[in-house]
């Protein structure tokens, strides 16, 4: 189902799509991809004040450092359950020690109408439960990847936020990030022809004495943390959900990491239009990239989905062009920031609402079924 934004995202582009396609043009694309997400216009308006709940290294070394670039969000609330944490973070970013809260006395942010958005950045098994506490407090929430560890704290966390009235997003950042957004435009758009195969792969070695390497926090090993984005970037850039899926999972669980997650799972997804994903994800070798090949040529990105860095190269008609897109005023995390901000503001749904996430968690859970079953699962559509 298409959202208000996103039809009225495809009628931004729409409008400059011939450009694309005739040039790629750096600029044109840089153009397309900031009047994408200006429509909230949120320049001269309040900005909406965000509490960041967990300050580890996502929230303060790449979320927190972003609001200045932002022009729809400030931060006003920190939440965490270190004192020394929240005593640093609020002198560096200037909040009021009334605008700080423990886990335990989170709720009272009820009270605290200067807090608008509760974005979630704790481990994956808290996810479910402080975004469902936030929405009961009558907030909007923007939660971390993966939204939840199962299909079913992802149902209960938009029944939550429809309850209360209040918008949930996922913190699907690429969605916002220029060399993505083109790959989607030119992917969808048929620039190299009808899509055929999508290659994705997504992996890092993963550290020891980490939650993530803890199921009861992490909800699974490498396909809720980096093999996501292998799995999103095969869905945003066909715009097909799979009709099935086949998945072969390879762990040493002699290796002391892998004694409660997986390490490495490998998947195809097949969509309606006749279209493939081969999908890798990774906690043992180091992978960031994806490749669309349509009948005319491919687009290829690497590094595709880091912080920064994109690399994208277009072959068509026998030529070869190398693309690196100018970096924008803001950033995929601040534009990420303002599209829920501008969202909540305009009533439009966010491009990446609960239900993206949800989708995902679909997956994730027939991927883990067909490793352990050893067949392909397909997905029964209503
Ligand atoms: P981290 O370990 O650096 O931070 C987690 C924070 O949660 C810490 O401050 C920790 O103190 C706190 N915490 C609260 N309760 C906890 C508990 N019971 N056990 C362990 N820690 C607890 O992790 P991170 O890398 O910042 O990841 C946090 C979330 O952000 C994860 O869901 C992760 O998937 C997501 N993330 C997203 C991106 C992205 O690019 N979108 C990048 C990194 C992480």
């Amino acid at each position: 189902m298409r959202t208000v934004m996103q039809d009225r995202m495809g009628t931004a582009m729409g409008t400059n799509r011939r450009n694309v396609l005739a040039g790629i043009g750096a600029g044109v694309a840089a153009s397309i991809a900031e009047s994408a997400f200006a429509q909230g216009g949120g320049r001269g308006r309040r900005k909406l004040g965000y509490a960041i709940v967990g300050l580890g290294s996502y929230a303060t070394r790449q979320i927190m450092p972003r609001f200045k670039e932002c022009d729809s969000s400030r931060l006003v609330a920190l939440v965490s359950g270190t004192p020394a944490k929240l005593t640093r973070y609020a002198a560096e970013y200037d909040i009021p020690a009334g605008n700080c809260y423990g886990y335990r006395d989170f709720d009272r942010i009820r009270d605290n109408p200067a807090i608008d958005i509760v974005y979630i950045v704790l481990p994956n098994s808290l996810h479910a439960e402080y975004s469902i506490r936030a929405a009961r407090a009558g907030k909007h929430v923007m939660c971390e990847k993966p939204m939840a560890t199962s299909v079913a704290e992802a149902q209960a966390m938009i029944a939550a936020s429809r309850a209360a009235a209040r918008m949930l997003m996922v913190g699907y950042r690429s969605r916002f990030e220029p060399h993505n957004r083109l790959a989607i435009e030119l992917a969808r758009g048929g620039h190299v022809g009808p899509t055929r195969i999508v290659t994705a792969e997504h992996g890092f070695a993963a550290q020891p004495g980490q939650w993530r390497l803890d199921r009861a926090l992490s909800g699974g090993g490498s396909l809720m943390d980096i093999g996501i984005y292998s799995l999103n970037a095969a869905r945003y850039l066909t715009g097909e959900e799979p009709v099935s899926v086949q998945a072969v999972e390879s762990t040493d669980r002699r290796d002391p990491r892998f004694r409660t997650v997986e390490d490495r799972i490998d998947f195809m997804l097949r969509f309606p239009s006749g279209a493939i994903a081969n999908c890798v994800s990774s906690y043992s070798s180091n992978h960031n990239r994806y490749r669309v090949v349509g009948t005319g040529g491919d687009i290829d990105l690497e590094p595709a989905t880091s912080y920064d860095g994109q690399r994208m190269t277009i072959r068509r008609d026998g030529a070869t062009t190398a693309r690196v897109l100018p970096a924008e005023r803001r950033s995929q995390f601040a534009l990420q920031l303002d599209h829920l901000s501008d969202c909540v503001t305009s009533g439009r749904a966010p491009i990446v609402a609960g239900e993206e996430g949800l989708a995902d968690m679909r997956v994730i859970e027939a991927i883990y079924r067909s490793a352990r079953e050893g067949r392909s699962v397909r997905f029964d559509r209503a």
